[in-house]
């Protein structure tokens, strides 16, 4: 477990620790000088901060960091040819490019949410967008935590790709996040992106589709970051036969 001394880190510890759990925490990571290292996270499991170490002790890795840390421990994992599990958003392109490095050596699986309802909700929010077509103007709203250091989300980010397919729009190009000042009538297809962020809030996700006398709004809401925690362990336990090559959470679920 890598970042095991962060709030994703102790939920996989502990799912890890539950009675009958399929996996086994062999080791667990986090950087050095955090407060993390040499805390007892799990029966027998001491946090440490050997990166190398670690990776030479697990079949999978499971990497709950930030874009640097998740660069760095995926260089590090190619040279070993070690499965990695990412749950880290907000990368960098050069994380991007460190992680389709490690997929030509190892399994990797990459996922901005590894809870079952929000995988159906991008699958229902894509066939929306594709059923209701540009008469229905496309917006994204997510919330969560004051803590959370990237915005949007990367699970609102996956929305946003996910209607734009319905609606056989370039996501990157359409996206956009925040207005502010005299912005003018709204483009029909533009697919508005907007962060709340505040209190304890563990991820609430809606796709809004606003049409003519009508709306309809698609809504996920996590009431505990467990569900993603038991998700990233599910993937990691189906990741670890699996040949060299790239993954997302819709291949272990089989949606
Ligand atoms: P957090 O800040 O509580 O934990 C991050 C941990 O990573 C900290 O303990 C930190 O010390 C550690 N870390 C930083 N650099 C490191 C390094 N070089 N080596 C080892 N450990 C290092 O954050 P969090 O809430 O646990 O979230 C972590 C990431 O996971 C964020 O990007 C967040 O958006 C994402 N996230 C994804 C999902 C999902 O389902 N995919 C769910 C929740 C959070």
């Amino acid at each position: 477990m890598l970042g095991a001394g962060g709030r994703m880190g102790r939920a996989v510890a502990s799912e890890l620790a539950r009675e009958g759990a399929a996996g086994i925490l062999a080791a667990a990571c986090d950087r050095p000088g955090s407060d993390a290292v040499g805390r007892e996270i799990a029966p027998g499991v001491r946090v440490g901060d050997d990166l190398a170490e670690a990776l030479a002790a697990c079949d999978v890795y499971i990497d709950f960091t930030s874009p640097e840390a998740t660069r760095r421990a995926a260089r590090e994992a190619s040279a070993r040819g070690v499965a990695a599990v990412i749950g880290t958003t907000g990368l960098s392109a050069e994380a991007e490019a460190a992680l389709a490095e490690l997929a030509v050596a190892a399994p990797v699986l990459q996922a901005p949410n590894f809870s079952l309802g929000v995988n159906l909700v991008l699958e229902l929010a894509e066939s929306a967008a594709r059923a209701l077509g540009h008469e229905f103007d496309l917006e994204i709203v997510e919330a969560h935590h004051r803590h959370k250091r990237d915005a949007p989300s990367g699970t609102a980010r996956a929305l946003a790709e996910a209607v734009a397919a319905g609606r056989g729009l370039d996501a990157g190009e359409a996206s956009l996040g925040g207005r502010q000042g005299d912005v003018g009538a709204r483009p029909r297809d533009e697919i508005g992106v907007h962060a709340l962020r505040g209190g304890s809030v563990v991820g609430d996700h809606t796709a809004h589709f606003l049409g003519p006398s009508e709306r309809v709004e698609i809504t996920h809401r996590a009431e505990s970051r467990q569900i993603f925690a038991a998700g990233a362990v599910k993937a990691a336990l189906w990741l670890a036969q699996r040949p060299a090559g790239r993954y997302a959470m819709r291949d272990v679920l089989g949606l």
